[in-house]
């Protein structure tokens, strides 16, 4: 069979391999052990040991193992932090970054190549959406990211290149993968998926009642604001957005975060912070204020220290949960909006940098 007609076998859950199986007179329980291989980072049906010759074959004539390659590997000398800049089989590359804390290492991943929500700040979606990415192209990241870097992968977040809500039966593949015990096994608790608003994805997901935080970049409390910086809140404006965010909240029990970019004279004055305590009183809710990242290709600033601490404190006073992301491996972009297609150009410019 081609090359390009066979399937992903990564992206097929244990039941669905064992489904195929079936169809081809094999036992059931090669299903779990193929499964276990392909998450243990084989390249090869030849490398499953305890499978046959003949079958490892036949299967390389139907299936195909996905591998991503590194393009290029980032080391932050502030602190540890790795980009990494994957290209995929069919030419196109992503970013992971890999962050240590004191309670594990973190792997922030892209879940489409590219972006098409058009946020103001973000050097992701310069170029647009090129395409989603596929289960296992995510799973990859996480399970070769571990494999090159030796720093076992404890938690995940889903804040890469690409809306994670854009891309949705892929995204809850690639959990149930990355969840699965025979596969990486990481606990939906260790996995924040964030979106920036598509409310009716929003409600979809709250129908599955993961366990996983949701962080939503809301970024401001008010419509004016948000239009100027978003286009998302064209569609689902911010009453919208938050009215699906706590029902989210009632079917699942899972409170939500909101991720705040704090952007000079646009949304950081007093008047937007009480605006953001009136939105949110009451709700237990998180808010997560992160000073926007400069993209070369924008306008717009970050707020001085002095907005960030008014702001902050506001939104104590009035009882609103708040903290100050910190940001790491900011010698190598690897910040939040910072993450971009383009550092393959420059990587093939300057191979050596
Ligand atoms: N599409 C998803 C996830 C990817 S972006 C989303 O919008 O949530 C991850 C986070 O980084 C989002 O909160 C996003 O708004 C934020 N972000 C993008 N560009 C940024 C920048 N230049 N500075 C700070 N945060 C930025």
């Amino acid at each position: 069979m081609a090359e390009n007609m066979k399937t992903d076998i990564k992206s097929l859950s244990p039941e669905e391999i064992k489904a195929r199986l079936e169809e081809m007179g094999q036992p059931a329980f090669r299903a779990k052990q193929i499964f276990k291989w392909l998450n243990s980072g084989v390249q090869s049906f030849e490398e499953m040991t305890n499978i046959p010759k003949a079958l490892a074959r036949e299967l390389s004539d139907i299936f195909y193992i996905p591998v991503p390659k590194i393009l290029r590997k980032q080391v932050s000398k502030i602190d540890g932090t790795i980009k990494y800049l994957w290209q995929l089989e069919d030419g196109n590359s992503v970013e992971s970054v890999v962050m240590s804390y004191a309670h594990g290492n973190t792997i922030c991943i892209s879940t489409q190549v590219g972006c098409r929500m058009g946020c103001a700040f973000c050097a992701s979606t310069i170029g647009g959406l090129v395409r989603c990415l596929r289960p296992s192209e995510m799973v990859n990241q996480v399970l070769f990211a571990e494999l090159d870097s030796g720093k076992k992968i404890s938690n995940i977040v889903l804040m890469g290149i690409g809306e994670p809500l854009d891309n949705f039966d892929n995204v809850i593949k690639f959990l149930s993968l990355i969840n699965h015990p025979d596969g990486m096994n990481i606990g939906m608790r260790h996995i924040s998926l964030s979106t920036c608003g598509l409310a009716e994805k929003v409600d979809k997901l709250g129908d599955y009642n993961l366990q996983l935080t949701l962080s939503v970049s809301l970024h401001a409390p008010d419509n004016s604001t948000r239009d100027r910086i978003m286009p998302v809140n064209k569609k689902y404006p911010v009453e919208r957005i938050l009215q699906s965010c706590f029902d989210y909240f009632k079917k699942t029990g899972r409170r939500i975060s909101y991720e705040y970019a704090m952007i000079d004279g646009v949304n950081d004055t007093h008047r937007h912070a009480n605006m953001l305590a009136d939105c949110l009183a009451g709700t237990g809710s998180h808010v997560n204020l992160i000073l926007l990242n400069y993209v070369d290709e924008r306008s717009l600033k970050p707020s001085t220290p002095k907005a960030l601490k008014e702001f902050t404190d506001i939104l104590k006073t009035r009882g609103i949960n708040v903290t100050v992301r910190r940001r790491l491996g900011s010698d190598i972009d690897a910040s939040c909006g910072q993450l971009r297609r383009k550092t393959i150009d420059k990587c093939n410019a300057n191979p050596g940098d």
